[in-house]
C-alpha cells in the first residue's frame, strides 16, 4: 500500500493535462455540455457535485480515509446534517455522544425532532449504559474520535463492537484526528465525516464538509445533497484541493507542536492542568496510543489562578490570534465558555467539565520552541 504522504499527492488525480497544466485548474462553469446522461443525477452542474474538481476531492478523500466513495459538501455541518438525513427518517432513533460538536448537539436537540427523529445522548466512555438505550427504531451511533475541548477519548471500539451486534450504522465525525491520525474505517465504522475547514484544508480560508463511506451509502447522499442543494463551489473545491496536498506535513507538525507545549505547561508552575491524549497522565493515553497515530493539535489547560488570569495570558501571546477553529497553520486560541461552549448553563459546564477559566490551543505550524517561548512569556507573573 502507497504511503498517505505520496496519496495525498497522486491519488485520485486526472490524467489529462488540460493545456499541459500540472494543476488541475478551477472548471467555474455551472453547467456542462450535454454528454448523454440518462439520470438526473448524471448531468454536469456544480449543484450535482460532479464538475472535475469535486470528482477529484471524492476520490483522494476516499483514499485517504480507505473508503470506497467520497462525497465533498459546502461545509462541514452540510455533511453532518446531509448524512443524519439520509440514513434517518421519521420514526427513527440516534444514538449520539453526549460531547459533540455545538453545532451537531443544536442540530439533534433542536431541529431533527421537527423530522420525527429521536436522539439520546451516552457517555463515551461507558459502555455498560448503552443497551439500556437502545430501542427498536434505533438505526444508527454517532461519535466523534475525541472530545472539545477536553480531548477525552471514547471507547471507540466498543462503539464499533455494539454497532455490529445490533445492527446500527456506526458514524464518526473524524475532524479532530484526520486520517492521518486515525482511519475509523479500518477499525469497523461504516461512515467518516470530516470538516474539512480544519485539517483537511489547513489554512483557515474556505468552509467545506466531507462524507466518506460505501459506495451504495455515498450514492444515496449524494442524491440528496444534490436536492438539499449545499454543494461546494468550484473555487473552494481547488482550495481543498491545494490544501489537502499538504495534510500529512501539516498534521505532522501539529502532533509535534501539540505534544511539545503539552509538556511544557505541564512542568509548567504556574499551570493547574493539561488535558492531551497524548500526555501519559491522561486517562485515555493508552486508548489513544494504540489507536491513534498523533493526537492532533488541539490541547486544553487551565492556569492557576482565575479567570482574570487566563485572560491575561490570552492577551498577552503574540503568535496566537484568539479565535475559534482548529486545524490551520497558524495557531488558534480561545477560552471555550466564550465560543464553542458559549451557550451552556452554569449546571451544564460544571457536568461537562469545563471551567471558565479554561483555555483551549489548536496549534499551527509554527516552530515548538518559538510557540512555547511565547507562552512562556504570557505565563509569566
Ligand atoms: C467545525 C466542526 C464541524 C462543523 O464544520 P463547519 O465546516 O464549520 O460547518 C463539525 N464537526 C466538528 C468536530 C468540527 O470541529
Amino acid at each position: 500500500m502507497r504511503n498517505m504522504a505520496t496519496d495525498v499527492i497522486h491519488a485520485g488525480e486526472v490524467d489529462i493535462r488540460f493545456s499541459g497544466a500540472v494543476v488541475l485548474p478551477i472548471f467555474q462553469s455551472a453547467t456542462f455540455e450535454y454528454g448523454g446522461a440518462g439520470s438526473y443525477h448524471d448531468l454536469k452542474y456544480i449543484r450535482l457535485n460532479n464538475t472535475p474538481n469535486h470528482e477529484v476531492l471524492h476520490k483522494k478523500l476516499a483514499v485517504l480515509e480507505g473508503g470506497e466513495a467520497a462525497l465533498v459538501t459546502a461545509s462541514g455541518m452540510a455533511a453532518v446534517t446531509t448524512l443524519l438525513l439520509t440514513v434517518l427518517r421519521n420514526g427513527d432513533h440516534l444514538l449520539a455522544q453526549n460531547c459533540l460538536y455545538g453545532g451537531t448537539v443544536t442540530f439533534l436537540t433542536n431541529d431533527a425532532v421537527d423530522f420525527g427523529i429521536d436522539v439520546d445522548f451516552f457517555a463515551g466512555n461507558d459502555p455498560d449504559s448503552w443497551e439500556a438505550l437502545l430501542r427498536p427504531q434505533t438505526r444508527a451511533i454517532y461519535v466523534e474520535p475525541m472530545s472539545n475541548p477536553l480531548l477525552e477519548v471514547a471507547d471507540l471500539e466498543a462503539v464499533v463492537a455494539f454497532a455490529k451486534k445490533h445492527k446500527l450504522l456506526a458514524i464518526i465525525d473524524n475532524t479532530f484526528a484526520s486520517p492521518v491520525n486515525f482511519r475509523p474505517l479500518d477499525i469497523g465504522f461504516d461512515v467518516v465525516l470530516h470538516s474539512c475547514t480544519k485539517y483537511l484544508n489547513g489554512h483557515s480560508d474556505i468552509v467545506a464538509g466531507g462524507i466518506v463511506g460505501s459506495k451504495e451509502i455515498i450514492e444515496r447522499v449524494t442524491h440528496r445533497l444534490n436536492h438539499l442543494g449545499a454543494s461546494l463551489d468550484p473555487h473552494a473545491c481547488f482550495l481543498l484541493h491545494r490544501g489537502m496536498k499538504t495534510l500529512v506535513l501539516r498534521v505532522r507538525q501539529q502532533n509535534e507542536n501539540a505534544l511539545r507545549l503539552a509538556h511544557f505547561l505541564q512542568a509548567h508552575p504556574r499551570v493547574e492542568t493539561v488535558y492531551y491524549p497524548g500526555l501519559e497522565t491522561h486517562p485515555q493515553f493508552a486508548r489513544a496510543s494504540r489507536l491513534f497515530g498523533g493526537c492532533g493539535g488541539v490541547l486544553s489547560f487551565e492556569v492557576k489562578g482565575n479567570v482574570a488570569d487566563a485572560d491575561r495570558v490570552l492577551s498577552r501571546l503574540k503568535l496566537s490570534v484568539v479565535a475559534p477553529s482548529l486545524g490551520g497553520v497558524e495557531t488558534l486560541i480561545t477560552r471555550p465558555v466564550q465560543t464553542s461552549h458559549s451557550g451552556l448553563t452554569p449546571e451544564q459546564k460544571k457536568m461537562a467539565g469545563i471551567s471558565d477559566k479554561l483555555i483551549r490551543v489548536a496549534v499551527g505550524i509554527e516552530d515548538g520552541d518559538d510557540l512555547c517561548e511565547d507562552f512562556d512569556q504570557a505565563l509569566k507573573d
